[in-house]
């Protein structure tokens, strides 16, 4: 009795798995064609200095315009793109989309560009970051490159040789979603990091909970201590920007701006003051 439950249950596991495999196999052929037929897109969405309110620089978000399913989230690709590898070449596709879109911003406008662990771990990466910015004529020191804690888990002298290394470039380095993963505050001493970005989901609790205030205020008074800059990610309306304000934190990024458009918006995203968070 107990092996025909075993055989039935693993059949079942083995149907399951069959159609996720399936599903991946067709995701993973859909991402390869897709990168030949050019779906992919950057959006840009607008981060702002807190105390001015000058927009200074835009951070590039990945797009797939799926010819069926329409516009795709980068959570929906960028998992597999990572597992196979494809994100390498998605990638290299940002990052020269995104530094030839920048090079015709005003040039007090910077690019934040995401890179995938994967990307940091290849040894390629400093040719691809050499390589898009002489191609698109960009200003090193406008380019700032994110990444996240996991990238700091792997093997620390090459990720503290490649951090140096894009810094003696001039690039500039940002700890993204801050907060959520492994999150040590020796990474802050031991890496060369020049921005902190606060993940979102300490600011959307900012007004409703005081230990997310607790986490802003640490935070923000850690990047004053080591000159390190603040951004607070995911900034929806007007009381979350007023206590970042109050807090010193130093850039503001979120739908209380604009959501991430594509390039032929960026011009209008400057000009405008502040776009409707409903817009
Ligand atoms: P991230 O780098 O932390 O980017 C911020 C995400 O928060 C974006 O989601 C953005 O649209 C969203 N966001 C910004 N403001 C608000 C807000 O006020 N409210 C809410 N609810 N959300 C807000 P998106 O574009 O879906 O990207 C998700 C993640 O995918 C990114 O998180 C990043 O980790 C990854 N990603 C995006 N583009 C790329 C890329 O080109 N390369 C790599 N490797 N990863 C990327
Ligand atoms: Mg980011
Ligand atoms: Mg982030
Ligand atoms: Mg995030």
């Amino acid at each position: 009795r107990a092996k025909a439950d075993g055989r039935g249950t693993y059949r079942f596991f083995e149907t399951g798995m069959d159609a996720r495999a399936q599903a991946r196999r067709l995701l993973e052929m859909d991402l390869r064609a897709a990168l030949q037929r050019d779906e992919f897109e950057a959006y840009y969405q607008p981060i702002r200095d807190v105390a001015s309110g000058r927009v200074v620089a835009f951070e590039a978000l990945l797009r797939w315009n799926h010819p069926q399913r329409g516009l795709i989230a980068p959570i929906d690709f960028i998992p597999l793109a990572e597992e196979t590898g494809l994100i390498l070449q998605l990638g290299e596709f940002v990052l020269r989309s995104a530094c030839t879109d920048a090079a015709t911003w005003p040039d007090d406008v910077d690019l934040a560009v995401n890179l995938s662990p994967v990307q940091f771990k290849n040894p390629n990466l400093i040719a691809s970051v050499t390589a898009a910015l002489a191609v698109s004529g960009l200003d090193a020191r406008r380019l700032e490159l994110e990444i996240t804690e996991s990238v700091l888990l792997q093997n620390s002298e090459a990720t503290l040789t490649t951090l140096h290394e894009l810094r003696a470039m001039g690039v500039r380095i940002s700890l993204d979603d801050f907060g959520t993963g492994y999150s040590s505050l020796s990474y802050l001493r031991s890496f060369p990091f020049d921005k902190i970005k606060i993940d979102r989901s300490f600011v959307s609790e900012l007004a409703t909970r005081e230990d997310s205030m607790a986490i802003i205020r640490a935070v923000t008074g850690l990047g004053r201590s080591l000159g390190i800059v603040t951004t607070a990610e995911g900034v929806e309306n007007d009381v979350q920007l007023e206590l970042l304000r109050r807090e010193g934190c130093t850039q503001a990024q979120g739908y209380l701006f604009s959501k991430p458009r594509p390039a032929s918006d960026v011009a209008m995203m400057l000009n405008r003051p502040r776009l409707l968070a409903s817009a």
